[in-house]
């Protein structure tokens, strides 16, 4: 990785010192020079699949970035030996754990809305993503996801599904028995809490995933979250649509029309809740019959899902 600091607030174009990238910034005019202009100027930045100039969108970004895309790290990656790849796989790991202080390996939300390989590929190159992540430095928290086992006890009469009262669009379970309860948090759960480690399952449409997320509700939604906490509940918020969908909503006219923040935002705020708080994950399915389903798997397979990352589980269709 062709990894660069960030230069000191020294103008290149008149040599004059300034305190802040700020006030650099503000004096470019006197060069007529925009900062995109002055930074791909006088410190170019290629893009190492095809040698074109990094596309300035922040200082930060600008500095850290090797590619302007998703698209052109997976060809680069592709292009160059297994070593090669490992080790800028593993620079780019360690470096976001330091940027970012991550206390807890990046998970697939997080790592399928930054520019790096999704977690497939970096199971595949270190042949073991959290025993790689171990050695970085990150500590544990999952292990890689394997059979999940649906116990029988879980169908006996005696329990149900608990649905809250306020829940808007209870999703059916075939047969099974279901009740509407008022829940501390969350929408679904099961009807005895030791059988599921204290499991509550909060169901979104992406519309509402994304509305919680943004600005005016993400306080509301973290005191949800610190409430959950204080009730010893591990939480999943389980949103009906798919990650690629959430991560492009911007394309989604019946989506974008209503909603101002950019899926950058909403995913900075998600994958912030993601590593600060541990008792809570974030699950997106495909539509409300996969809902369905994933739910009563979570349920009836006991604390299993404590193990794993649910994402992972659920892409690599183990969930
Ligand atoms: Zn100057």
């Amino acid at each position: 990785m062709s990894e660069q600091e960030i230069p000191s607030p020294k103008c290149q174009a008149c040599g004059k010192q300034f305190e802040t990238h700020r006030q650099l910034h503000a004096h470019l005019k006197a060069h007529n020079l925009r900062v995109v202009e002055y930074y791909q100027k006088y410190f170019p930045r290629y893009d190492l699949h095809d040698g074109k100039i990094i596309k300035y969108k922040t200082l930060e970004q600008y500095f850290s970035t090797d590619f302007n895309s998703r698209t052109n790290l997976r060809l680069w990656l592709k292009s160059v030996d297994k070593e090669e790849a490992k080790e800028f796989c593993a620079k780019l790991l360690t470096k976001r754990k330091k940027e970012k202080n991550l206390k807890y390996p990046p998970p697939p939300v997080e790592l399928r809305t930054i520019l790096s390989p999704p977690i497939q590929y970096l199971d595949e190159n270190f042949d073991d993503y959290y025993k790689a992540c171990r050695e970085i430095g990150f500590e544990d928290k999952y292990q890689l996801p394997s059979e999940i086992v649906e116990g029988k006890e879980y169908q006996k009469p005696q329990y149900s599904i608990h649905i809250d009262t306020r829940e808007q669009l209870p999703l059916k379970f075939n047969n099974y028995t279901t009740e509407m309860k008022t829940l501390p948090v969350g929408d679904y759960t099961f009807s005895e809490p030791k059988l599921t480690c204290n499991c509550y399952i909060e169901r979104k449409s992406l519309a509402d995933f994304i509305s919680t997320l943004s600005v005016k509700n993400l306080d509301r939604f973290e005191r949800e979250i610190i409430k959950a906490q204080e009730l010893k509940i591990n939480l999943i918020v389980l949103i009906e649509d798919t990650l690629n969908h959430a991560t492009s909503f911007k394309y989604l006219p019946h989506i974008s029309k209503k909603i101002k923040a950019t899926p950058e935002y909403i995913f900075h705020n998600t994958r912030q809740l993601i590593q600060k708080y541990p008792h809570i994950q974030f699950l997106f399915v495909g539509g409300r019959k996969e809902a369905e389903r994933v739910i009563k798997k979570i349920l009836f397979s006991g604390c299993f899902y404590k193990q794993i990352d649910l994402q992972y589980a659920y892409d690599t269709k183990v969930l």
